[in-house]
């Protein structure tokens, strides 16, 4: 008989793993004790090489669902005289932990049916999981991931509870938030008043209130949303004028897929993706029946989620029809979490709350993915994915620590230490008080939750990024060494990473299309053609750059845009002179253009950006789409591509023309013939088409003539530009055509949500 000891790293605690391994070592008739430890899980196992070969196999396969394994090492030991008699799970051994915390998840099939089984004791009870199901992340405030150090330590457990917690047979062998009606979190309704509605099921009537058109507050696991009937075009009216949220879409949650189906189009990788544990909201194509038109204004898809907890099972058991489930907050704050702060700053939006008393200590925004060229992408990488952490490629397991402080906007940061990236979850914009709390708070748990000290800082360029200016402190403050990283590198970077580039794998032409970023010559980036590795990267060719009309206000009134594109491509003489008859140059007559050209000749509060995002609001707004005032950076973009999607496919013959001077894209043949279009009556979805057509084009040919030029065979696309979909399948195609391997974020955000990853990567490299 061999002894060996086995050790499993990973998402290992917390997640039902040792039951598992109880349960394979009995059948496979091993000897000998599991525990947990500051690694991870260690296995001293007894047995024949054969059969310790087979367990080690089935332990790789057949892991519980919310595991998920780094690496098994395997040790043969000298065997002494004292065989165990049996396989026995044994008291945790304490040590600096590394393992983490598990990502939250959906509630899985076996509590589903318990919870809606009249004879089962958890029948309806809207707290029901598992090791298999839960809450995680979102209720952890410390470690090691026990419930001590959760929000369900103010729960007590019943006599049954723990037994089930206690037998390495029961489904909830260790599972810490497990819970049930006589011990667990308890649910009520209230009304705006704070009265609690005692009479009847406070779920069912929740439900009841959504039918009769009543906008309600409803605590989840990452936050409170709002909901209302997405049926009842009054409700979403009312809801999106209390919240003030005019323009980005809400999200849905439907009963199930056939429910979705009723009003979106859904293939096989879409309901897989819905129906994954991580629940995310999937951007579908809207088809069928109609919601209230303010569910998703100017757009042909819809977001949907399924059901993620008992609580919203049983909610939407009781409608017919999807609601919307947006976060509750008003526009632009953070999501509330606390049941005295919603009620505060939810008091002129909701008219009821279905509240709980389990504290939400980490706030986790819903996940949003949409597929694009052939795979699943983040929009938003939150509730479910966060801290699941990103594997690195050989090479990168340095014993640096590298924190990476992330952009401004859609911020998240990143954690690297022993080869894996720990992305946060999305935090948000850090333009907003709150959300600058929210980024502290996530930090500090984070470094506690992965005990992490960090030896270098890694920061974007911009002097204005409050996550550059909180890492230039903490740098100072920490007596740690700063890096700093350029916007589009850390675009390409994050992608070369998650993709498994090593170190070694040379350069790659990396194509970075977003709104903005700070240069390395000190003026405003956004669309570039970098040859890049991880140490550094060389502008070989940019967009041409065009004067941002009144700063920060080009972002918000796209038609500054459009002014700067047609004085800087045509002159606005010309346009004048040609196309005096068009609306758009009507619209542009009627704002101050003598100070707009006046500014922009003398370079006043007028920035030059080679920025592909205002490219595409200048387009948008010459179409009359999103013209005058932008909700949100990008908003003009989502809005010309759902305008080009019917169109796109007939267009590929008919792409505008795009001009590379020097090392510019110049745009001057594009606006001609937009123009002409225009005046021709060209209708507006198949000039968005052909623009579309454009870009994707001026991409594939700039990249490939780069990559013979410079003899590199990968292309990196990125940046939140490529969130676009239209313009990443066509580029990507374009590009595969000419043999070139072609790579583009699916494990991170192609927006500034991933910057933080590339930033990582970078130091590392670097330092
Ligand atoms: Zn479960
Ligand atoms: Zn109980």
């Amino acid at each position: 008989m061999e002894r060996e000891a086995i050790r499993v790293t990973g998402i290992v605690q917390g997640v039902g793993f040792r039951p598992n391994v109880w349960r394979l070592a009995h059948e496979c008739g091993l000897r000998g004790q599991v525990w947990n430890d500051a690694e991870g899980v260690l296995i001293h196992a007894w047995g024949s090489s054969q059969v310790l070969d087979i367990f080690v196999q089935r332990l790789r396969n057949e892991p519980p669902p919310l595991a998920s394994i780094e690496d098994i090492f395997r040790a043969r030991l000298d065997t002494p005289a004292d065989i165990p008699k049996d396989f026995r799970i044994v008291e945790s051994r304490k040590g600096t932990p590394h393992t983490g915390v598990a990502a939250d998840a959906a509630t899985c099939p076996e509590c589903l049916a318990e919870v809606l089984d009249p004879a089962n004791r958890r029948y309806r009870y809207p707290f029901t999981n598992c090791t298999h199901c839960g809450p995680r992340l979102s209720i952890v405030r410390a470690i090691p991931y026990d419930r001590a150090n959760t929000s369900m330590a103010a729960f007590p457990m019943c006599a049954q509870c723990q037994a089930e917690y206690a037998n390495p047979a029961d489904r909830r062998f260790h599972a810490q938030p497990n819970a049930c009606p006589e011990c667990g979190p308890q649910i009520w309704l209230q009304d705006s008043d704070g009265q609690r509605l005692s009479e009847g099921d406070a779920i069912e009537n929740a439900a009841g209130l959504i039918r009769a058109g009543k906008i309600v507050a409803i605590k989840g696991i990452g936050g409170i949303h709002l909901a209302c009937d997405a049926g009842n075009a009054e409700a979403v009216d009312a809801l999106r004028r209390r919240k003030h949220r005019y323009h980005k879409a809400l999200a849905l949650m439907a009963r199930d897929i056939d429910m979705i189906k009723c009003f979106a189009e859904v293939d096989d990788a879409e309901v897989a993706l819905l129906n994954d544990r991580a629940a995310p909201i999937v951007v579908l194509d809207a088809c069928g029946e109609r919601l209230a038109p303010a569910v998703a204004p100017a757009q042909n898809s819809l977001g949907f989620m399924l059901p993620y907890t008992p609580l919203h099972h049983l909610l939407m058991q009781h409608m017919n029809r999807p609601i919307v489930l947006t976060s509750g907050n008003r526009s632009e704050e953070p999501q509330s979490i606390d049941n005295q702060d919603a009620q505060q700053r939810l008091d002129q939006i909701a008219d009821y709350y279905l509240l709980h008393d389990r504290d939400i200590v980490n706030r986790l925004d819903d996940s949003v993915l949409r597929m694009a060229d052939g795979h699943p992408r983040f929009l938003r990488r939150a509730r479910g994915y966060a801290p699941r952490p990103v594997l690195l490629p050989d090479g990168f397991a340095s014993p640096a620590n590298i924190l990476a402080m992330g952009g401004e906007l859609k911020n998240t940061f990143c954690l690297l230490q022993d080869g894996r990236a720990i992305l946060s979850q999305h935090i948000g914009d850090l333009e907003n008080v709150d959300t600058c709390q929210d980024y502290q708070h996530n930090l500090q748990l984070y470094r506690q939750l992965f005990d992490f000290m960090p030896s270098v800082i890694a920061i974007d360029r911009h002097p204005n990024y409050l996550s550059t200016q909180w890492g230039r402190a903490m740098a100072a403050e920490e007596g740690v060494q700063l890096v700093e990283v350029q916007h589009h590198h850390a675009h390409i970077a994050a992608c070369m990473a998650e993709h498994g580039l090593s170190q070694e794998s040379g350069k790659v032409l990396g194509v970075a299309l977003d709104g903005l970023g700070f240069g390395d010559d000190g003026s405003l980036w956004g669309g570039e053609f970098l040859l890049a590795d991880y140490r550094g990267f060389q502008r070989l060719t940019h967009f041409q750059p065009v004067p941002m009309l009144g700063g920060v206000q080009a972002i918000h009134e796209p038609w500054r845009n459009t002014f700067a594109h047609l004085l800087d491509s045509l002159g606005w003489e010309r346009v004048v002179e040609d196309y005096p008859q068009l609306e758009i140059v009507d619209f542009l007559n009627e704002r101050p253009l003598v100070n707009l050209q006046t500014m922009a000749r003398k370079g006043l509060n007028s920035p030059p950006a080679s920025s592909a995002g205002r490219l595409f609001d200048a387009v948008a707004a010459a179409l009359g789409v999103c013209r005058e005032c932008a909700g949100f950076e990008g908003q003009a973009a989502i809005e010309l591509e759902a305008l080009a999607a019917a169109h796109f496919e007939h267009q590929a013959n008919f792409a505008y023309g795009v001009e590379l001077r020097g090392d510019c894209l110049n745009w001057t043949p594009l606006w001609s013939a937009l123009l002409k279009d225009l005046a021709d009556g060209v209708a507006p979805g198949i000039i968005a088409a052909r623009f579309h057509q454009a870009v994707a084009n001026a991409v594939a040919t700039t990249a490939n003539g780069l990559c013979r030029q410079h003899d590199v065979d990968t292309v990196v696309l990125s940046g939140g530009v490529f969130q676009n979909r239209l313009l990443l399948a066509r580029s990507s195609f374009l590009l595969r055509e000419q043999g070139l391997s072609v790579l583009s974020p699916i494990a991170t955000p192609a927006n500034d949500g991933g910057l933080s990853l590339g930033q990582a990567v970078i130091a590392l490299a670097c330092c």
